[in-house]
C-alpha cells in the first residue's frame, strides 16, 4: 500500500509549521521517459512548434493575466512551501514571474534571422528554430521565479518543456501549468514533474530525448547534470548555480547613509540569505569599517523575525533542520579558527518546529577559511577590510564563484574599475540589484555556464540556429 510515508511519495512540507503541505507521487525515471516521448510527439506534431509566433505569444499573454489573478495564491504556494516571507513573494516573485512570462511573450516576435554577406550566387539564411523537447531543473527558493525564467522564453520559441521542480516546492508549478491549460497551452507542451532529483532529475538529464536542459541550483549538482548530458546525448546545458557575491563597499560609501545600509540589509538577507546572488562577503575600506559595522548590525538586529505568513515579516526560517545545522557548524568553526562573530537576537515566541537562524555577521574570519570562500546559503555574512581598489578587487576575485557583486562608491571612475575588474556576470553600482528582465543574467567561474537567464539572451538557450545556403542561378 502507498502512503504519503512511501519513498514513493514527495512529502511537502511546511518549513514554520511543520504541516504536511501535500503529498503527491514522485516521479520515476519511467514517468519521465514517458513524458519526453509524449512531448516529441506533440512537439513533431505541431500544435505549438508551428503555430504563428503571435498565435504562442497570445496564450501566453493570457497565461499572465490568469497569474496575475492568481497572484495571491501563487505566493501563498511558494511562502508556505519555502518558508519564504509572503511579503517578498507578493512583492518580488509573482511580479517578477509575471512580468517575465508577459515578456517573452511580446518578444517571441521580435527575434530576427540573419542573412549572410555571401556574393549574388548565393543565399545564405540563418533562422533560430526551437530545439523540440527540453527540460529545466529548478531550485527551491525562487521557486516560482525560476520557474517562469524558463517557462517564458522555451514555450515563447516553440520548444516542449518537462519541468522538474525543487522536492520542497512543487505547487507553484503545477498550478502554473493548470493555468497555461486555461490560457489554451495545447496538451503535452508544459509538463510539470514532480520528483526527487536522483530519479527525476538524472532521468531528464540523461534522457536521450530531451535536447536542452537548463538547470538553476548548487554547483554541486550542476556539476553531476553536465556530466551525466555528456554520458548521453550532449543535449545543450546551462546551467545557474551558487555564489558568494561580494559588497564592496569604498571610502566614500556612507555618503549613500541609509541607501546604502538598507541596500546591503537586503543583499545579505533576502530570503533569508538562501538566495545565490546574496551579498554575503562584505569588503570595506579600513576607514569606514567600524561605522558600517556598528550600522549594518544595528539594522540587522531591527528586521521583522517571525511567520512568514505575517505581512511584516522580513525574514523567516531556513528551509530545514539540515540546512540549520550546515550554516550552524560553519559558523562555529569559524569562531574556533578566532573568528567574531556578532549575532542579532531572535524574538521570543518563535514557531517552535521551525529552523529560525539569527542574522549574522562574522569578522576577523582567518584567510582561505570555508566561511569566506563556500556557499553558507543562510543568512550569515563576512566582513573583511581592504586599503586599496587593487587589494578590493583581489579580495572580490578570492573565491571560485562568479555570480554577482555591487559595488558603492561616488567616484564613477572607481566604479567603472571595480565592475571591470571583479569576476562577476552581474555587478550592480550603488544599489543592490540583478536588473530587470531586459538585462541578461548568468554567472561566470563555477556558478554559471552555457548561457544567460532573461533578455533576449534567454532565446539562445532554447533555440538554435540554422543554416540554410541556397545557390541562386
Ligand atoms: P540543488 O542543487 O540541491 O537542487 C536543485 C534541483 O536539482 C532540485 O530540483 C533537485 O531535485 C535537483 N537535483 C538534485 N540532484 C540532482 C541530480 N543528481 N540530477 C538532476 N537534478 C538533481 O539546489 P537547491 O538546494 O534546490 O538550491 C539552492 C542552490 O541553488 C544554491 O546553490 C543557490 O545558489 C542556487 N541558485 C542559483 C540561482 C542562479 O540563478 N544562479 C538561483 C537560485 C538558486
Amino acid at each position: 500500500m502507498i502512503t504519503d510515508e512511501s519513498p514513493s511519495m514527495l512529502r511537502v512540507v511546511n518549513p514554520t509549521t511543520g504541516k504536511l503541505n501535500t503529498a503527491l507521487p514522485a516521479a520515476t525515471a519511467e514517468d519521465v521517459a514517458k513524458a519526453a516521448e509524449q512531448a516529441q510527439q506533440v512537439f513533431d506534431a505541431g500544435v505549438w512548434s508551428r503555430l504563428p509566433v503571435r498565435e504562442r505569444s497570445a496564450v501566453l499573454l493570457r497565461l499572465a493575466d490568469l497569474m496575475e489573478r492568481d497572484a495571491e495564491l501563487l505566493a501563498r504556494l511558494d511562502s508556505e512551501d519555502a518558508g519564504k516571507p509572503i511579503s517578498e513573494c507578493r512583492a518580488g516573485d509573482v511580479p517578477g514571474a509575471i512580468e517575465s512570462i508577459r515578456w517573452f511573450a511580446e518578444a517571441a516576435d521580435k527575434i530576427f534571422g540573419r542573412v549572410a554577406p555571401t556574393g549574388a550566387d548565393c543565399l545564405g539564411l540563418m533562422s533560430r528554430e526551437p530545439i523540440g523537447v527540453v527540460a529545466a531543473i529548478l531550485p527551491w527558493n525562487y521557486p516560482l521565479a525560476m520557474t517562469a525564467w524558463k517557462v517564458g522564453p522555451a514555450l515563447a520559441a516553440g520548444n516542449c518543456l518537462l519541468v522538474k521542480p525543487a522536492e520542497a516546492t512543487p505547487r507553484s508549478a503545477l498550478h502554473l501549468a493548470e493555468l497555461a491549460a486555461e490560457a489554451g497551452l495545447p496538451d503535452g507542451v508544459l509538463t510539470v514533474l514532480p520528483g526527487h532529483g536522483p530519479v527525476a532529475g538524472t532521468a531528464l538529464a540523461r534522457s536521450p530525448v530531451v535536447g536542452a536542459l537548463s538547470f538553476t541550483g548548487s554547483t554541486e549538482t550542476g556539476r553531476r547534470i553536465l556530466k551525466d548530458a555528456a554520458e548521453s546525448n550532449f543535449k545543450r546545458v546551462s546551467l545557474e548555480m551558487g555564489g558568494k557575491s561580494p559588497q564592496v563597499l569604498m571610502a566614500d560609501a556612507l555618503a549613500y547613509g541609509q541607501d546604502l545600509i538598507d541596500g546591503m540589509i537586503e543583499a545579505a538577507f533576502l530570503t533569508m540569505g538562501q538566495n545565490c546572488t546574496a551579498g554575503s562577503r562584505i569588503l570595506v575600506h579600513e576607514s569606514i569599517a567600524d561605522e558600517v559595522l556598528a550600522r549594518f548590525t544595528a539594522a540587522a538586529q531591527k528586521l521583522v523575525i517571525g511567520d512568514p505568513a505575517h505581512p511584516r515579516t522580513q525574514l523567516g526560517p531556513l528551509i530545514d533542520h539540515a540546512a540549520f545545522s550546515r550554516v550552524a557548524e560553519a559558523v562555529e568553526a569559524a569562531r574556533a579558527g578566532g573568528a567574531r562573530i556578532h549575532t542579532a537576537s531572535l524574538p521570543d515566541g518563535l514557531p517552535p518546529r521551525a529552523a529560525y537562524y539569527p542574522p549574522t555577521v562574522i569578522t576577523r574570519a582567518p584567510e582561505g577559511s570555508d566561511v569566506l570562500t563556500k556557499e553558507l546559503f543562510g543568512p550569515v555574512v563576512t566582513m573583511q577590510t581592504f586599503t586599496t581598489e587593487a587589494h578590493a578587487i583581489r579580495m572580490a576575485n578570492a573565491t571560485a564563484y562568479g555570480l554577482a557583486a555591487s559595488v558603492w562608491t561616488r567616484d564613477l571612475d572607481a566604479a567603472f574599475r571595480l565592475a571591470h575588474g571583479i569576476h562577476a556576470g552581474v555587478v550592480s553600482v550603488n544599489c543592490y540589484s540583478e536588473g530587470d528582465i531586459t538585462a541578461p543574467f548568468g554567472g561566470w567561474k563555477e556558478s554559471g555556464c552555457g548561457g544567460a537567464e532573461k533578455s533576449t539572451n534567454a532565446f539562445e538557450q532554447w533555440t538554435r540556429e540554422k543554416t540554410v545556403w541556397i545557390r541562386t542561378r
